[in-house]
C-alpha cells in the first residue's frame, strides 16, 4: 500500500528548518551574540537558566531595532543586512539569511525589548511561530536590545529528549561566549546562570586578547602564549593569533578558530597544526591556539551548513599549508631561545613522601623506552677517581695544614680520637644493636642513608661496635627533621646521576636518565655538611692542624673584616675578640667531645671535625667561623645549640665562590674540581637526603630533556 503523499504543514516546515539552524542551545547562544557584534555592540550579557532550555537572556547596548521593524523581525528571510544575491559575496556582517531569530521564534517563546538611538522610548514584542503576536508595547529601556527566549524546542519533543544535561548545555554556551570574548577583546561579555550574582566568563572592555585567554583558560596558558601572524595576498588571506609554546600541553587540542570573525571549525587545519606539534609535546598531549583568518569574502562559502559552524573556502589546501609553516616557524623560533634558567621547579620531579622511596632496583625492572635510552651509567667510575687528587694531607694544603687522623665517616674501619674506644662493652653493643635495628627500620620507611647494602654488611659492623650511640633527644628530633623534608624523587635522581662538570664552584652540570640538571653545589654541599654533622654527631675523626690557630688572632681577623659588620659600638675589637676566646674556651670540653673541635689550655684551635675523607674547609673561611660561633649559636638551648653549630659548621665546610681564589695555581683549580666531583658528589649519592626546598628555590634546576633536543636536531 503506498503511502498518501501530503503537502507538508507551513508550521511543520518550519519547524523542522528551524530544528536544522538551531540544534541546541549554543547554536542559538551563537546566532544572538553575532546579531548583537553585527549592531555594533561593546558590551554583552548572556543569562542562561536550565541550560538555556527554560531561558535565555541576551542583552546588548548595540543599534537597537527600529519600531517598524520589530513586525517583521522573526519572519524567515527578513534581514536588515543582505539586498540583493551579489551582496552575499561581500558580506561583511554575521548575519545575512535573515534565519536565526526565525528559527528560533519557531521553537521557543521570543521576547524582544529594543531601543534605538533616536526612539522616545523602548518597544516590547512577543513572537511566536515567526509571527508578531499583538502590537509591540511601549516600555522604558536603554539603547540597545534585549532577546528573551524562552521554553526553547517546547514543541519539538524529540530534540528536547535528544538534549539530556543542562550542565552540558550550559558548557556548550559558556565556550561560545568566551570564545567570542576572546575574539572581540574590547567590548565586554559575561554570561552566568539565572540566579547567581557571579559570572561564569567576565571580561572587560579595555582587556587584551592574552587578558582574557587568561580570564577563560588561566594563568597556565596565558604565560606560554606566543603570537602569530602572516598574510599571503597571493592566497588572499591573512591571520593572527597566539598560540601554546612548547612548554605548554594539555590533553585535548583547543583550537579557537575564527574565519571572517565566524566561530568555524575546520579538521584539515586542526590536523595539519596537529602534527606541527606533535613533534614538540610529550605524546598524546596538545597544544592550545587561538587563530584568525581573514579570507577574502568571495573565496568563502559561509553557507554549507545551516549552522554556519563549518566553513569552506577556495585555495583551503595552500592556505592550511600556509598557516601551518607559519606556526612551525614561530614555534621552533620561541623553542630555541627558550630561557632555561628560570625553570626553577621540577618538572620531572614529583614531591613525595618520605614514605615512597623508589628503589633503583624496581626503577631497573622497568621497561626503557627508546627515547629514554641514555649513554651513560651512573655506576661506571671514571678513570679520574683513581689518579690520586690530593687528600689534604698530600698536596700543598691550605695554610693551617690539617693532618688527617680519624675516620671519615662511620663507613670506616679506622678508629679516631673523638671516638672513645673502652666504652665497646656488652652494653654499648645492645645499643648498637638496637640503634642499627632501628636505622634498619629507618630505611625500610625510606628514609635517610641508603648505603649500598654490601658496604654496611662488610664493613660496618666493625666499625660500628666503637661507635658511640647518641641518645639525645635533641639530636634524634634534629635527624627526624631532616627525614621529614626529604624529596624522595630528588634523592632517587642524586643517588643515580651521572657527573657532567663543574661550571664554577656554584654550580654543577649532572645527567639523569633523558634530563640535564644544573645543580647548585654551594648549598647541596652545606645541607650534605649539615647533615653529617647530625648523623654523625659525637662520632668524628678530627682534621688535626699542622700548627696551632690562636682563636684571638682568628677573632681579630674576623673582626677586621667587612663582613662582620662590626662598629665602633661595639666596643674595642681586642677586648671582644679576648671575650671570644675565653668563651669558647668554657666550650671547649662539649665541642672536642661531640664536635672533634679541638681547643687547647692557650687558646689555640687545634682540630676541626673531619666530615668527609679527602675533604677539609678552605681555612679563609675560619676566622668568621670562630666569630659566629660566638654570636650566631644559641647555647641557652640543648636543640638549638646543636643545630645552630651544625648549620655555621657546614656553612664554613660548603664549597663556595671562594674556592677558587685569584692567580690559583692550575692544580688547585683542579683540586677544587675533583674535590666536587668525587668527595661531594660522591657523598650526595648515598649519605644524603635532599629537602624538598631544593625542588623549588632554584637549588636544582632541569635544564633540558634529551628527547626535546634530539627533536630541534630532526628539524635542523
Ligand atoms: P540576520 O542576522 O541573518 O539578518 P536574524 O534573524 O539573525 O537575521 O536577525 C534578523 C534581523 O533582526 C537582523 O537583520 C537585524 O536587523 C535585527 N536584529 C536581530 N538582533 C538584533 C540586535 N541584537 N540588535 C539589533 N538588531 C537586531
Ligand atoms: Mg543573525
Amino acid at each position: 500500500m503506498a503511502g498518501v503523499i501530503r503537502r507538508l504543514d507551513e508550521t511543520v516546515v518550519n519547524r523542522i528548518a528551524a530544528g536544522e539552524v538551531i540544534q541546541r542551545p549554543a547554536n542559538g547562544v551563537k546566532e544572538l551574540i553575532e546579531n548583537c557584534l553585527d549592531a555594533k555592540s561593546t558590551n554583552i550579557q548572556v543569562m542562561v537558566k536550565e541550560g538555556g532550555l527554560k531561558l535565555l537572556q541576551i542583552q546588548d547596548n548595540g543599534t537597537g531595532i527600529r519600531r517598524e521593524d520589530l513586525e517583521i523581525v522573526c519572519e524567515r528571510f527578513t534581514t536588515s543586512k543582505l539586498q540583493t544575491f551579489d551582496d552575499l559575496s561581500e558580506i561583511s556582517t554575521y548575519g545575512f539569511r535573515g534565519e536565526a531569530l526565525a528559527s528560533i521564534s519557531h521553537v521557543a517563546h521570543v521576547t524582544i525589548t529594543t531601543k534605538t538611538a533616536h526612539a522616545k522610548c523602548a518597544y516590547r514584542a512577543t513572537y511566536s511561530d515567526g509571527k508578531l503576536r499583538g502590537s509591540p508595547k511601549a516600555c522604558a529601556g536603554n539603547q540597545g536590545t534585549q532577546i528573551l527566549v524562552e521554553d526553547l524546542f517546547y514543541n519539538v519533543s524529540t530534540r528536547r529528549k535528544a538534549l539530556k544535561s543542562v550542565s552540558d548545555e550550559y558548557s556548550r554556551i559558556v565556550e561560545v561566549v568566551s570564545r567570542y570574548a576572546i575574539h572581540n577583546s574590547g567590548k565586554s561579555f559575561s554570561v552566568k546562570k539565572h540566579g547567581e550574582t557571579a559570572a561564569d566568563v567576565r571580561t572587560l572592555p579595555n582587556a587584551s586578547v592574552v587578558d582574557n585567554i587568561r580570564a577563560v583558560f588561566g594563568n597556565a596558558v596565558s604565560r606560554e602564549l606566543i603570537e602569530v601572524g602572516c598574510e599571503d595576498p597571493k592566497l588572499a588571506f591573512k591571520m593572527n593569533g597566539f598560540i601554546s609554546n612548547a612548554n605548554y600541553s594539555v590533553k585535548k587540542c583547543i583550537l579557537i578558530l575564527f574565519i571572517n570573525h565566524r566561530l568555524v571549525e575546520s579538521s584539515a587545519l586542526k590536523k595539519s597544526i596537529e602534527t606541527v606539534y606533535a613533534a614538540y609535546l610529550p605524546k598524546n598531549t596538545h597544544p592550545f591556539l587561538y587563530l584568525s583568518l581573514e579570507i577574502a569574502p568571495h573565496n568563502v562559502d559561509v553557507n554549507v551548513h545551516p549552522t554556519k559552524y563549518e566553513v569552506h573556502f577556495l585555495h583551503e589546501d595552500a592556505i592550511i599549508e600556509s598557516v601551518q609553516k607559519h606556526v612551525e616557524g614561530k614555534l621552533l623560533g620561541s623553542n630555541s631561545s627558550r630561557t632555561f634558567f628560570t625553570q626553577t621547579l621540577l618538572p620531572g620531579l614529583s614531591v613525595s613522601s618520605g614514605s615512597d622511596v623508589k628503589m633503583s632496583s624496581v626503577e631497573s625492572s622497568e621497561r626503557v623506552y627508546a627515547h629514554q635510552m641514555v649513554r651513560t651509567d651512573c655506576r661506571v667510575q671514571k678513570l679520574d677517581a683513581f689518579l690520586l687528587r690530593p687528600g689534604p694531607a698530600r698536596t700543598g694544603p691550605p695554610d693551617p695544614e690539617p693532618a688527617r687522623t680519624g675516620p671519615p665517616d662511620p663507613g670506616s674501619p679506622q678508629t679516631g680520637p673523638g671516638v672513645d674506644l673502652d666504652e665497646s662493652d656488652d652494653a654499648v653493643l645492645m645499643e648498637f644493636l638496637e640503634e642499627q635495628e632501628k636505622d634498619e627500620r629507618d630505611e625500610a620507611g625510606g628514609v635517610h642513608r641508603k648505603r649500598p647494602k654490601k658496604e654496611q654488611e662488610e664493613e660496618e659492623p666493625m666499625a660500628a661496635l666503637k661507635r658511640r650511640v647518641i641518645r639525645l633527644s635533641s639530636i634524634k628530633e634534629l635527624r627526624a627533621e631532616i627525614r621529614e623534608k626529604t624529596h624522595t624523587g630528588l634523592q632517587e635522581m642524586l643517588q643515580n646521576h651521572s657527573f657532567v662538570g663543574c661550571v664554577d664552584p656554584q654550580w654543577t652540570l649532572v645527567q639523569h636518565q633523558t634530563k640535564l640538571y644544573l645543580l647548585n653545589s654551594s648549598r647541596l654541599s652545606r645541607e650534605l655538611f649539615y647533615q653529617i654533622l647530625v648523623y654523625d654527631f659525637g662520632n668524628f675523626g678530627v682534621l688535626r692542624l699542622s700548627t696551632p690557630a690562636p682563636l684571638y688572632d682568628l677573632a681579630m681577623l674576623a673582626l677586621d673584616s667587612e663582613e662582620s659588620g662590626w662598629t665602633e659600638e661595639d666596643g674595642p675589637k681586642e677586648g671582644l675578640a679576648q671575650y671570644i676566646v675565653d668563651f669558647l674556651k668554657k666550650k671547649a670540653e662539649m665541642l672536642e667531645d661531640y664536635f672533634s673541635m679541638e681547643i687547647d689550655q692557650e687558646g689555640n684551635l687545634t682540630g676541626l671535625p673531619l666530615l668527609l675523607e679527602k675533604f677539609s674547609p678552605v681555612m679563609e673561611g675560619l676566622p668568621m667561623f670562630i666569630l659566629r660561633l660566638a654570636t650566631e649559636v644559641n647555647w641557652d638551648d640543648e636543640k638549638e645549640c646543636f643545630r645552630d653549630f651544625c648549620k655555621e659548621c657546614s656553612a664554613f665546610y660548603s664549597i663556595r665562590k671562594q674556592f677558587i681564589l685569584q692567580d690559583e695555581p692550575e692544580a688547585e683549580v683542579n683540586s677544587w674540581q675533583w674535590k666536587v666531583e668525587h668527595v661531594i658528589f660522591k657523598a650526595l649519592r648515598s649519605l644524603f637526603s635532599p629537602p624538598k626546598s631544593f625542588s623549588e628555590d632554584g637549588s636544582v634546576l632541569q635544564i633540558a630533556n634529551l628527547p626535546d633536543l634530539y627533536k630541534v636536531f630532526e628539524r635542523c
